[in-house]
């Protein structure tokens, strides 16, 4: 059996998994940018990865995960949000605290630990961010749509990614714009033009730039059940 993967392998690979999901180009540069470390030490941990089979490393083409290589990013992304949870259900952190916090520790936790944290948990489905919590042995985590790719009437549920800027944060906040928030949109303006939320009973404006950043669940429509007479 292999050596257990490093700290910086695992954040490799998840940062690879969320780069091709956003339809970014995975190559080393944009890489070593995400992770904030040189080219030179992406470009290592990329070779030795590629060694282990868990991803594939072609000139011009960029570097592609292989199914291997995505199983193990999709339970460090699952890790990283049963700890996220913890943090912040348990230990009362703030939702836009929990991220950084998480990466300082999960990649010690035992399995077994990960496990019974879960259950401890009462099974979450999402981490204070909004984004859910794939379930053990999934390959693939269902990308969600950006709030601007929502139309007049749709109903969605507000997931904000870890990464994003304080300012913005503080910003979002002020509209009652936060992960788990259920909003619906009133208007859209054309051409690029911002969108009208309805949030919390307020109508709220949200320019393009703001909503390009923020994630959501959409709510199913419900079907109507159309029985004959
Ligand atoms: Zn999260």
């Amino acid at each position: 059996m292999a050596n257990p993967l490093t700290k910086s392998e695992r954040e490799t690979l998840k940062s690879l998994y969320r780069l091709s999901r956003d339809g970014g180009d995975a190559h080393t540069g944009a890489l070593a940018e995400a992770l904030g470390v040189a080219p030179g030490t992406a470009t290592a941990t990329v070779k030795r990865l590629a060694e282990r089979g868990l991803l594939d490393h072609r000139l011009y083409r960029g570097v592609e995960l292989t199914t291997a290589g995505r199983a193990v990013a999709v339970a460090a992304i699952r890790r990283h949000r049963i700890v996220e949870r913890f943090l912040a259900d348990m230990l009362g952190y703030a939702w836009n605290e929990a991220d950084r916090l998480a990466t300082s520790f999960e990649h010690d936790l035992p399995q077994e630990v990960e496990e019974r944290l879960y259950v401890a948990l009462d099974r979450p489905q999402s981490c204070p961010h909004g984004f859910p919590i794939p379930a053990p042995e999934v390959v693939d985590i269902p990308a969600m749509p950006h709030l601007y790719a929502l139309e007049p009437g749709d109903v969605a549920t507000v997931a904000v990614p870890g990464s994003t800027d304080p300012e913005m944060v503080a910003f979002l906040d002020t509209l009652g714009l936060r992960p788990g928030v259920r909003v619906e949109v009133r208007e859209k303006h054309p051409f690029d033009g911002p969108l009208v939320l309805r949030v919390d009973g307020h109508d709220r404006t949200v320019g393009e730039k703001v909503a390009q950043h923020i994630y959501v669940k959409k709510d199913l429509e419900m079907i109507k059940e159309t029985k004959p007479a």
